[in-house]
């Protein structure tokens, strides 16, 4: 019984239920080269790697899903990131600031064997004023006879310091079972799981694309913008928001409307900030600047959002902007850069002037309406097996791979398992899922399709 996982989009498998059950969020912080990447690698074991397999699977994610004794939570990993060496101790402090804004606690890691550092201090003043429990992991005890390297990080005030080796694993289990303690304790008062009775949407796209300006356009209110000192940020704040006579959660508008800075590491703090942002949000609107050509940076937010499993729908802004040369060079990208998703609603405005503002609300509830929605059995039997019968799988040495049963296993996005007697080539699964887009309208929302094989 060979699972052939796959998000028919091309992304990896993913457990988009996680975050509902999930106890918290633990962020992994201290200064670089103290073993923090590899502690979250231990943490992750096999996952990881699994992680780094899927093909077409965001690879600078900077969280994950974990588990630890049946306790689902979620890791923040803040070792992908490097300082440059100037301004190495600011950047090392606000990297840290970031990531603790948005757990509920943390994991400071030390270097036993280089001993207390003046970075380390600055790291626990940040975190003292904080106020989120922090849990002291004192690495490279790698032996019994390191085991009086954690003793000097009594000083610290944080408590009793634990001797970890994360490159042998020494350690860990007990380190961990002192943070889920502290986890289940904390107060959630920011992080990845926000709820609400309202349907939350993360407003995400690179700087400039214009997220402030939409978000005060819906608001109808000019908003003071806050000149944040490079480097610092305030905690995740989330603004109700009226968009044509409904209510809606807008996830981390102080993340929205920070101004972009010169300081080294500032995609990595915006693209941990779209990250939390998309993972506690239901609808992502994807902004771009339709002015400009299309970055990577672009891409890659969409992909972010793709991959989470999220309903999206892409806002092309600046339309104000836009002559007859700009429509027809945006048709073409349209038709090149966008084919992953293909599927999503498109609304062409423009923030400054307000024009087709009034558009946003009726998208964004028809990409939620697809993403909540199953499709029963019967129903769904029944259309296999006439597209089936119709285009039957190519042979494979001489055999026919056959459709058995399928089943949607979850909405959320909509995740439909298949059962068939032989590998379903990626083709294949393509036209089935243009297929089931076509006859059950999943406009707005990734679909996933796994297939598990039975002989
Ligand atoms: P980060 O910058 O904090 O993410 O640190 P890394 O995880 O990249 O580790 C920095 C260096 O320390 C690497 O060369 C690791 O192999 C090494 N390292 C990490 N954990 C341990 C450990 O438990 N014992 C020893 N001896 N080395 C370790
Ligand atoms: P953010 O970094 O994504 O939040 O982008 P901002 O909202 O700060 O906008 C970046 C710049 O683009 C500002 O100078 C805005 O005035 C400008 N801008 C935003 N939306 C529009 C628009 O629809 N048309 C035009 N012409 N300019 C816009």
């Amino acid at each position: 019984d060979e699972d052939q996982a796959l998000l028919a989009s091309d992304g990896g498998e993913q457990s988009y239920e996680t975050a509902a059950r999930a106890v918290g969020v633990l962020a992994v912080v201290g200064r670089p080269n103290v073993g923090k990447s590899t502690l979250v690698n231990r943490i992750l074991g096999r996952r990881a790697a699994v992680v780094e397999d899927t093909p077409g699977v965001t690879r600078d994610r900077v969280s994950y899903d974990a588990e630890w004794a049946g306790t689902d939570f979620k890791l923040v990993d803040t070792g992908g990131w490097e300082a440059d060496v100037e301004g190495i101790e600011s950047a090392i402090a606000s990297q840290a600031q970031v990531a603790v804004s948005l757990a509920d606690a943390v994991i400071l890691v030390v270097d036993g064997q280089v001993g207390l550092t003046a970075s380390d201090e600055r790291i626990v003043s940040m975190l003292r004023a904080s106020g989120k429990p922090v849990t002291v992991a004192v690495n490279k005890a790698d032996d019994h006879a390191s085991e009086y390297l954690s003793a000097e990080f009594w000083k610290l005030g944080l408590g009793e310091p634990h001797g970890v080796s994360a490159m042998h694993g020494r350690g860990v289990g007990d380190l961990l079972d002192v943070a889920m303690e502290s986890l289940r304790k904390a107060e959630k008062t920011s992080g990845f799981l926000t709820p609400s009775h309202l349907r939350r949407v993360a407003l995400v796209g690179r700087p400039n694309v214009g997220k402030s300006s939409l978000l005060n356009q819906l608001a109808h209110e000019e908003r003071s913008v806050v000149n944040d000192l490079a480097g610092t940020t305030r905690d995740p704040v989330d603004e109700v928001v009226r968009v044509d006579g409904e209510d809606w959660l807008f996830i981390d508008t102080a993340g929205i409307k920070r101004r972009a800075h010169k300081l080294s590491g500032a995609e990595y703090y915006s693209s941990l900030r779209t990250q939390a942002a998309i993972e506690r949000s239901e609808l992502a609107l994807v902004l771009f600047d339709a002015s400009q050509p299309i970055a990577d940076q672009d891409l890659k937010v969409m992909s972010q959002a793709v991959d989470a499993g999220r309903a999206i729908v892409l806002v092309f802004n600046k339309w104000d902007l836009m002559d007859e040369f700009g429509r027809q060079r945006m048709e073409r990208l349209w038709a090149t850069e966008f084919e992953r998703v293909t599927w999503a609603q498109r609304v062409n405005l423009s923030a400054k002037t307000g024009w087709h503002t009034n558009r946003l609300s009726r998208a964004m509830r028809g990409a939620l309406e697809s993403w909540d929605k199953r499709i029963p059995t019967g129903k769904l039997n029944a259309f296999l097996g006439k597209i089936q019968a119709a285009h039957p799988h190519p042979l494979r040495g001489g055999k026919q791979p056959r459709i058995l049963f399928a089943t949607q296993a979850s909405t959320r996005p909509p995740r439909f398992a298949i059962f068939a007697t032989g590998f379903l080539e990626h083709g294949y699964r393509r036209f089935i899922e243009r297929s089931l887009r076509e006859e059950f309208g999943f406009e707005g929302t990734p679909i996933q399709i796994s297939v598990k094989i039975r002989e």
